[in-house]
């Protein structure tokens, strides 16, 4: 016997369960940092299990299973949080609150995580140390709630992190749809770094016929998007992966008037934390320096954002491991890291893991459209299939 035997059986003996479980999240979502409801119905299924939750912060939780033997520990975290977003979906448990929707899949992550719990319950007798579970909150929103959960002491004495993405579309190259059955997980930098700027250019207004008693913000701010498109292709490696994008420009108010300010917000994408460094040194002197050349000044908020995500080989190995005994060798499939961003990279700065993308997608089941999208479903036939995978994974890595 080794950890795993039976696994993939009690977890499809869980299904029905876990798509319980996972509707009544997707029919109740709660924005970053309001996951009161979602804690408490945790709560209440946690003890419903015979387990009593740490709590530690206002919302989400943790909790330990301990084996006989002493050992290691490893964290299985899920994200708990909604993206305000009017759902499409047409689907019978769509979300009962306007605006809100689980979008991300993260009821999915919290019913897994939930399944979790019940197999390594149901298996003390094989954890040689200890699990630890963590319901995180507030995942979709800066600073993030896992910072909050380190600071609250949730890495105190854990040696090794896992967790997982639901996708039903790749997002990286080829794309496509990421059917049940398929899982990724790559090794070192898996997910950008990703950042958030707002300009702000002041110049001064006046007649459309008078622009020689103006500064034109607009004509500034132009050059300020060119500009800083230069920082990709003239400033960072091209070797490296990087972008800038300026998402929103807006300016003006009548075809007459000389616009005395503009306003850009953007985001900055990056890998490596050098680059990351370089592209703020960048962004910011291009936006002065050339705000100054048209005699305009400018105002410059730049948020960093989440840190790369990045997978340890050794621990990565493992659960690809358990993923091909479990699953079979197709069931992996190869993929490039991707420029989104994920809070479970601040938990991989602190202790080595691996962070897993797992396929939901079915064109049949219309879960066909990408994370974030009002549409976005999933086919719940992943649910199990996570659950087996983060339950084995724990216990081999506590074995090894
Ligand atoms: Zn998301
Ligand atoms: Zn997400």
């Amino acid at each position: 016997m080794s950890a795993g035997d039976g696994i993939v059986t009690s977890a499809e003996a869980l299904s029905g369960q876990l798509t319980e479980w996972r509707r009544h999240l997707h029919e109740h979502p709660e924005l970053s940092f309001q996951e009161h409801e979602t804690t408490d119905f945790l709560e209440r299924t946690l003890r419903g299990f015979g387990v009593d939750p740490v709590r530690k912060t206002e919302t989400g939780l943790w909790f330990d299973i301990e084996g006989p033997r002493s050992g290691r520990t490893v964290l299985v975290r899920a994200d708990i949080d909604a993206l305000p977003i009017e759902e499409e979906a047409d689907v019978p448990y769509r979300s009962g609150r306007p605006g809100v929707m689980h979008a991300c899949g993260h009821d999915g992550h919290t019913a897994i995580a939930l399944g979790v719990t019940k197999l390594l319950l149901e298996r003390r007798g094989e954890i040689a140390g200890r699990v630890r579970v963590l319901f995180q909150p507030a995942e979709e929103k800066l600073p993030g709630g896992a910072p909050m959960m380190i600071r609250a002491g949730v890495l105190e004495g854990v040696d090794e992190a896992i967790g997982l993405h639901l996708m039903p579309m790749r997002l990286w190259a080829p794309g496509g749809v990421f059917p049940v059955g398929r899982a990724a997980l790559i090794d070192g930098p898996a997910m950008a770094a990703a950042e958030e700027f707002r300009i702000r250019i002041r110049g001064v207004g006046g007649h459309g016929a008078a622009p020689h008693t103006a500064v034109d913000a607009i004509a500034c701010a132009t050059q300020v998007v060119n500009a800083l498109q230069h920082i990709v292709s003239r400033q960072v490696d091209p070797l490296q992966p990087a972008v800038v994008t300026v998402g929103t420009f807006h300016a003006g108010y009548n075809f007459n008037v000389i616009a005395p300010q503009a306003e850009l917000t953007g985001t900055v994408r990056a890998f490596d934390e050098s680059v990351r460094d370089r592209m703020e040194e960048s962004l910011r002197r291009i936006v002065r320096q050339t705000a100054d050349a048209f005699g305009a000044t400018a105002d410059i908020e730049y948020i960093r954002g989440y840190p790369p995500l990045v997978n340890a080989a050794e621990q990565a190995e493992v659960v690809r491991g358990v993923i091909r005994d479990l699953y079979g060798t197709d069931a992996l499939e190869a993929a490039v890291p991707m420029m989104g961003a994920e809070d479970f990279a601040y938990i991989l700065q602190e202790r080595p893991g691996a962070f897993l993308w797992l396929g939901c997608g079915s064109e049949e089941l219309k879960a066909a459209y990408a994370n974030h999208h009002p549409k976005f479903a999933i086919d719940e036939r992943a649910l199990p299939i996570g659950a087996a995978v983060l339950t084995a994974a724990a216990l081999r890595l506590l074995e090894r």
